[in-house]
């Protein structure tokens, strides 16, 4: 073709008979690349499961996509009497196993029905009555089951009660009320356990009657177990999941759902809830913002301050918050972002009128806010009132809730057993190869391992350096506080919640259900536990070194820090028993930690929003981060100097630069970066061909070549 300079090729075939992307999905794609400053195709690699991919999709991989078949397990028919089953049960007094994998079936599929008894997945089953697959077949050689394969859906669930709402509080039906009638993107500020989610669900209800698609965004995996288990109970299967830890196929089959969704035919209820998902709704983590959408109706962004809705590697790096409100614009749909720690930015927007802004200030029910104390490490240690990490009076604390059956939360922001290890003799510490952050030392691992890499060696028994045995671990993480714990208070059951303990599938399930059923009395971890569990027991949570979040080298580490621990602090007391929070930490006085205790948002609100005026950071300006990174630093300093001057005839004085973050090499690659700070009212957009002829300029430079350049829209 002479016009494109392309050269035509043709069509050997077709690979999906219907468009597998939408018109409004494709919209927010668009937008997404053009003010995240990336390319239309990083944004589809990022919404596309791989199945659907272009780069490997051959007819034959789509093709392989098969469904998937499961087993389920009902009674034998000849068991068709309450008279025979308790005989049965009688027989098995001997086989231990069996009678427990018959005795969960019955529990299961109660109240039993002889003639047609629940078919209940054969993996559940399992699951549930903790025994083998070898049992299960005794039984079916004895006669006890039949099982038969089924073709299922992936996300298709096993039948649950649907149950009616609860009736809202007053303040929670005014807050509802409020939501309905906002015209712009509303911002809900509840404080912790204020109802919100009940909110949501009501919310929710609205929009699928009206036959609308709805997307309930969450920040984490952790939390869509918890919520997502609420809201079947209300919406059967209607809502189905999205997330990163779902397989391929999974991934796949909740794409084609939401391509199957027809407007015209959704706005059935009853019977057919109980239906597999037909694209209803998706409640996910931040990348099923990027599905394919048509009929929006509502988009929730629970927990809106959560920086985990803003990608930073790779491309496209965007915040899924922010984005929710033109997804919305683009639907026509309500947007709703809740919180209960309101990022500066959302809070200043509905300040300033940009959205409307609805509070809900009161527990839902009996429930109060915990007391929150803090305690003086400093004054504590010097008092002898320490014991490993923990203070005499959050060990006290500790005690007196196990004694009285109630269950505890202790929050560490680290994890692993020790952030670094250090030689006694000449004082070497354990470093990265490949970056320059020292190396955590994880104990059941045995290993010392990089956060920023996954670099990883055994824990030398000698120093490298001098070859002294004497190595010692240094500050604690998650790992240490279970491992203290465990001979402090022998008698309790501890479980850990953190990157670590949840890499495999059902990880957090297990954890958190677990907790839920009080098989485990005390939850160490980190930041994951901090936010919108729902667990009514829990009257004590421990806060175990606020100083590490206070003195983070960023200039959103206080409020970091006061989102983390009023978050945390909101797990306890969330139902009639009254709660108590306990912050372990050198500097009392800090004003973040006063404005915790004191619950005063307003007040953390006024002072943060005071600096951030003062030093022109966001909300007051658009902050965007270009990183230029290299394996020689030389090279990287030389482009530095190359690289300013062009920004500088962009950008101004609006350009800060080149400077080194706080980890200034990573993966072997260091890292130079310039700010920009722009008005408040101007958008990168125009700049971004400016941005990008700059690095296409420096990289032109045969030495420069290798650099690889990086802009970041609104960092976090
Ligand atoms: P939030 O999301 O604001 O932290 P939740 O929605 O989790 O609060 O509510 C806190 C607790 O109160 C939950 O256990 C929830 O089931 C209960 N709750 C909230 N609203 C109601 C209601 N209207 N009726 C009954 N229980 C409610
Ligand atoms: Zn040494
Ligand atoms: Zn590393």
């Amino acid at each position: 073709n002479t016009e494109t300079g392309f050269e035509m090729k043709d069509i050997l075939g077709i690979i999906d008979e219907t468009p597998i992307i939408t018109a409004p999905q494709l919209e927010l794609w668009k937008w997404i690349a053009d003010y995240y400053m990336c390319t239309l195709g990083e944004v589809m690699k990022a919404a596309l499961p791989a199945y659907l991919k272009m780069e490997s999709s051959t007819k034959e991989l789509i093709n392989n996509y098969k469904s998937k078949y499961q087993s389920y397990v009902f009674l034998h028919p000849d068991i068709d009497s309450e008279k025979k089953l308790n005989a049965l049960l009688d027989s098995l007094t001997k086989a231990r196993k069996q009678g427990q994998l018959l005795t969960k079936y019955i529990e299961l599929a109660s109240p039993l029905d002889f003639v047609s008894p629940l078919e209940i997945p054969k993996n559940e089953l399992l699951d549930k009555s903790g025994v083998s697959e070898s049992v299960y077949s005794s039984c079916e050689e004895k006669g006890i089951f039949i099982s038969v394969k089924k073709k299922t859906d992936r996300l298709k669930n096993t039948a649950v009660a649907l149950k009616g709402l609860p009736e809202l509080s007053p303040a929670q039906q005014k807050a509802f009320e409020e939501l309905k009638a906002a015209s712009k993107p509303v911002l809900l500020h509840g404080i912790t356990s204020s109802g919100k989610t009940e909110i949501y669900i009501r919310l929710i209800e609205e929009a699928l009657k009206e036959g609308k698609q709805v997307l309930y965004l969450l920040p984490e995996i952790a939390l869509t177990t918890q919520i997502i288990e609420r809201l079947r109970t209300v919406f059967g299967s209607k809502m189905g999941v999205y997330h990163s830890n779902f397989s391929d196929a999974e991934r796949t089959e909740a794409y084609n759902n939401l391509l199957k969704f027809n407007p015209q035919a959704a706005s059935t209820c009853g019977e057919e809830q109980l239906e597999a998902s037909r694209g209803e709704g998706i409640l996910g983590v931040r990348s099923s913002l990027l599905l394919p959408f048509k009929n929006l109706g509502l988009i929730i962004v629970d927990e809106e301050h959560e920086t985990t809705y803003k990608q930073y590697d790779p491309a496209p790096r965007y915040n899924a918050r922010d984005a929710a409100v033109i997804l919305g614009k683009i639907h026509g749909a309500k947007v709703v972002m809740g919180s209960a720690t309101p990022s500066l930015e959302s809070y200043y927007n509905a300040l300033q009128g940009k959205y409307d802004l609805v509070k809900l200030s009161e527990r839902y029910g009996k429930a109060v806010l915990p007391e929150i104390r803090t305690i003086d490490m400093k004054r504590a240690y010097w008092k002898k009132k320490v014991v490993s990490n923990f203070s005499e009076t959050l060990l006290n604390a500790i005690k007196s809730a196990l004694e009285r059956k109630e269950q505890i939360i202790l929050f560490q922001n680290r994890r692993g057993f020790s952030p670094f290890v250090q030689c006694a003799d000449c004082g070497h510490v354990a470093k990265c190869k490949y970056c320059d952050v020292s190396l955590t030392y994880h104990k059941y691992t045995g290993a010392l391992t990089c956060h920023y890499c996954g670099y990883s060696i055994a824990m030398p028994s000698k120093c490298p350096s001098c070859s002294s045995p004497n190595i010692k671990t240094k500050g604690f993480g998650t790992e240490k506080i279970e491992d203290e714990l465990s001979l402090l208070v022998p008698e309790a059951k501890i479980e850990r919640l953190d990157l670590d303990s949840t890499k495999s599938k059902y990880a957090y399930h297990k954890i958190l259900s677990g907790f839920e059923a009080h098989a485990v009395d005390i939850l160490v971890g980190t930041q994951m536990i901090t936010k919108g569990l729902d667990f009514g027991n829990v009257s004590l949570v421990g806060i175990m070194d606020a100083d590490n979040l206070l003195t983070f080298p960023d200039f959103r580490a206080y409020e970091r820090s006061f989102q983390l621990m009023s978050q945390v602090a909101g797990r306890a007391g969330r139902k009639d028993k009254p709660g108590e929070v306990i912050i372990q930490t050198t500097t009392p006085e800090n004003p973040v930690i006063r404005q915790v205790i004191k619950y005063d948002y307003d007040a953390f609100f006024a002072t943060q929003l005071n600096e951030r005026r003062m030093f022109n950071y966001p909300p007051f300006c658009r902050l965007t981060v270009l990183s230029i990174k290299h394996s020689r630093q030389d090279i990287l300093n030389e482009a530095g100097n190359v690289l300013k001057p062009i920004l500088l005839k962009i950008f101004g004085k609006d350009l800060a630069g080149p400077e080194p973050p706080p980890v200034g090499r990573i993966q072997n690659k260091y890292i130079l970066n310039f700010r920009i700070k722009l008005k408040k009212n101007a958008s990168i957009d125009h700049y971004k061909d400016l941005i990008n002829a700059a690095f296409t300029q420096l990289k032109s430079e045969k030495k420069y070549a290798g650099i690889i350049t990086v802009a970041d829209v609104d960092p976090m």
